[in-house]
């Protein structure tokens, strides 16, 4: 039980808990509430203005729903466009396009749906059959990041929102210091500008929200969602950080806060003084810009290792045929 009352109106019934206050909430307090932490992250970090064409990532899930419910009700005066890309993943991706159909129609945002297998004539599940097969997750962020950035350049997007929240951010941070990878953590803030003429400026609207926070959020404002899981989910690194995170907060409410200003305010900015950022050249496939040594994307050399496989297997069969 949460009480007789919301703590903030006194008039209605509390059914969710502010965790880091211990606040116990009616449904309009805490979607409120929501709203002015996002609004305060794009004011802070000055993410869009009117001039802007802001993009958002929709994947289906929880945390891209109330990414765009919330920008929606906040910045009603802007106007967004909806991206989503079919990967072709065994019944989730048509799943997960359908929930993002609804919610843009309920949130009257424009969709563009870019289908994968159609246009490259691939999909994720093919790379079961690669050497990739144990790293599909990666597989898939690399090729992610790659067409949203070309399919937002092409749409004429200038900002990208994604749904990352604070326990995305936590997590990966962590995972990046036990790697010693320190210029990706580098890279990972609130605002990412442009790297390269064309490029649409990332943003994170929701890293300071938690994500139970936004799974009430979803839930309360019934939000279409896809309502099963990829067949490729795989228990990261990143997610059982996140399982440490929550025991932790149970001790210190503010645990996660006061972790997020240690590398928002302590860690990055010394990374910044020491590490530089590494040189961009037009990929020797594709043109598009990449840090790659050998000068050729994440993107095309998995996209190679697919049409290698593909070769393989008809040499294979005709070989078969042959006898
Ligand atoms: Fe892609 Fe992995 Fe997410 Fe599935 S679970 S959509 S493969 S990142």
């Amino acid at each position: 039980p949460l009480g007789k009352l919301c703590k903030l109106c006194k008039s209605e019934v509390p059914v969710v808990t502010l965790t880091t206050q211990n606040l116990k909430l009616c449904k309009n307090c805490f979607s409120k509430i929501q709203q002015r932490r996002l609004s305060e992250a794009v004011k802070k970090y000055r993410m869009f203005g009117p001039e802007d064409r802001v993009g958002i990532l929709l994947s289906g899930g929880k945390d891209s729903a109330t990414l765009a419910h919330l920008l929606k009700k906040t910045f009603p005066e802007i106007s967004f466009q909806g991206l989503y890309l079919n990967l072709g993943i065994r019944y989730y991706s048509d799943f997960a396009q359908k929930a993002v159909e609804e919610l843009c129609e309920s949130l009257s945002i424009p969709l563009f749906v870019y289908d994968l297998k159609a246009e490259k004539g691939f999909s994720i599940d093919d790379f079961v059959f690669t050497s990739f097969k144990d790293k599909i997750c990666s597989v898939c962020g690399t090729i992610k990041r790659y067409l949203f950035s070309k399919v937002a350049r092409e749409l004429g997007l200038t900002v990208i929102a994604t749904g990352h929240h604070l326990d995305d951010l936590l997590s990966t941070y962590l995972t990046l210091f036990f790697n010693g990878d320190f210029i990706s953590i580098k890279r990972l803030v609130p605002v990412n500008l442009p790297l390269f003429e064309g490029q649409a400026k990332k943003i994170k609207p929701l890293y300071q929200i938690p994500e139970r926070e936004i799974f009430f959020y979803a839930v309360l404002n019934e939000l279409p969602l896809e309502g099963c899981a990829c067949p490729h989910g795989e228990i990261t690194p990143s997610k059982k950080i996140k399982g440490i995170l929550e025991e932790l907060e149970k001790e210190n409410r503010t645990f996660k806060y006061q972790l997020l200003s240690v590398f928002l305010k302590g860690f990055i900015p010394l990374l910044r003084e020491n590490f530089e950022e590494s040189t961009l050249v037009p990929c020797k496939v594709c043109g598009e810009p990449t840090a790659s040594v050998h000068g050729i994307c994440g993107f095309c050399r998995r996209v190679n290792l697919l049409s290698r496989i593909e070769d393989k297997t008809l040499e294979l069969s005709l070989a078969k045929w042959q006898k």
